[in-house]
């Protein structure tokens, strides 16, 4: 336990919270546990009495704090605006670096977490034995904790083979409206609409290199030349989330670097952690006026796509028995407010065989590494999330952020659904597109 006194929270940002309690029924941890403390509410009282010195900064106050998924499912629901994110965010920072953590919780934190993950080719070589050991079926062995571990890694693992630069001219039109149709209709090929930069993502490319490689094609299909700069690294956002915000901004630096000499219409990202952090370069890098730049150029995928009118392109429609649902990743429909655009492209495929899940946007407890780190409530919203659902009777559900996909993947397993598929917005638009 340490007393350490330091100004780590903006003040008047933890008092635009007026105690309305508006925001706890959004909140996984609360509708869990019923516990104020497990509440935005709470916390935000906790930081505070934290900051005043009337709370030592042990192992109470850290517990409720780390059961915070960031999920930021508060911010939607609070009329007063409070940026509980930030909050959060600086509140770990301080967490981080006054707090003595258990052995395992540092190994978590600073090595898988933070230097393992971050890092294409550590990924690789630390997945490897994982890889073998699931293979062989031999989970059961070992600790629950391993045994959760391994359920999450997926089966069919690719890394991404990514060109720096993808060029929409040649491909063909999947009959979008823009469609260049002089060459008649059999061979119609895409209007050149412009440039956009591409971010391959981390942990992304490595587990889910075919949906990055959908995602370029996707990406010239609509009409735009893609660049994916070899030089680019992880956004950040394993590192702001976890309260190390100096590496955080180092990565951002890195890419700002990275993307600097193209001129660029956008910066697409496929992965909604990644984007949320991606588009607040700005707040992070305050006094770097490259970075507010750069994030005013991100875009998540579906929003880019919407707006490149893809929801009109030609779909095969599926087999009016095959279901379809949609999981609200936190990161997009909280963090970036993004709900509608995600929804239109798989109602484009889906049509009538589209269904709405309940509590499509309460968190499923991936929460980029909460999984490892919180494996409790962890599997606690897992449940929750299969439980609703199987209420959908989908065969499928899409999602738009790789660990929402490896948690939902893991807890249907568990639960013997093995039948429902779970996909990337990216492969399932891939898959049902017809091009002329
Ligand atoms: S809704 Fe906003 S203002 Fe109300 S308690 Fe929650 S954080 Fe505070
Ligand atoms: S970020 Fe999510 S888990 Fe944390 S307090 Fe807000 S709603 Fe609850």
């Amino acid at each position: 336990m340490t007393t350490a006194r330091e100004t780590f929270l903006d003040e008047k940002k933890a008092q635009a919270c007026i105690h309305c309690g508006l925001c706890l029924g959004s909140c996984p941890t609360y509708l869990e546990t019923g516990d104020e403390n497990d509440s935005p509410r709470g916390r935000i009282y906790l930081m505070r009495a934290l900051q005043e010195g009337r709370l030592p900064l042990g192992d109470t106050a850290v517990r409720h704090l780390d059961l915070c998924l960031g999920c930021r499912a508060c911010e939607t629901a609070c009329p007063s605006g409070v940026r509980y994110g930030e909050l959060l965010e600086t509140t770990r920072d301080h967490i981080e670096r006054h707090h003595q953590r258990s052995l395992l919780q540092n190994f978590l934190r600073r090595i898988v977490i933070e230097r393992v993950f971050p890092h294409a080719w550590r990924t690789k070589l630390a997945l490897f034995p994982a890889r073998l050991l699931k293979r062989a079926g031999v989970g059961r062995l070992f600790p629950k904790f391993v045994q959760d571990s391994l359920a999450l890694l997926p089966v069919d693992l690719r890394e991404g083979k990514l060109p720096e630069f993808s060029y929409a001219y040649g491909t063909q039109s999947p009959n979008l409206r823009n469609g260049d149709a002089s060459n008649g209709e059999r061979k119609r090929r895409v209007q050149k609409r412009g440039r956009v930069g591409f971010i391959r993502g981390c942990v992304m490319n490595v587990m889910f290199g075919r949906t990055n490689e959908n995602t370029i094609r996707l990406l010239n299909l609509a009409g735009y030349d893609v660049v994916t700069p070899r030089d680019q690294g992880c956004c950040g956002a394993l590192h702001a989330h976890g309260g190390n915000l100096a590496a955080a901004r180092e990565a951002a630096r890195v890419n700002l670097a990275a993307f600097a000499h193209e001129p660029l219409d956008a910066i697409v990202i496929n992965a909604a952690g990644c984007g949320s952090t991606l588009k607040e370069y700005g707040h992070l890098l305050a006094n770097d006026p490259r970075a507010a730049a750069f994030s005013a150029k991100v875009q998540d995928l579906s929003e880019f796509l919407v707006a490149a009118d893809f929801h009109h392109a030609a779909f095969r429609t599926p087999h009016p028995a095959f279901r379809v649902t949609f999981h609200d990743a936190c990161h997009l429909s909280h963090a970036q407010r993004i709900t509608h655009p995600p929804r239109l492209l798989v109602k484009a495929v889906a049509g009538a065989n589209y269904v709405e899940m309940p509590e499509s946007d309460l968190c499923c407890g991936s929460a980029g590494s909460y999984n490892l780190t919180e494996p409790g409530m962890a599997e606690r919203l897992q449940r929750r999330k299969v439980e609703n659902l199987l209420k959908t009777g989908a065969a499928c559900v899409v999602t738009t952020n790789p660990g929402c996909q490896l948690q939902i993947r893991a807890g249907l397993d568990k639960a013997g659904a093995t039948h429902i598929e779970t996909l990337h917005l990216a492969d399932f638009l891939e898959r049902h597109l017809t091009v002329s």
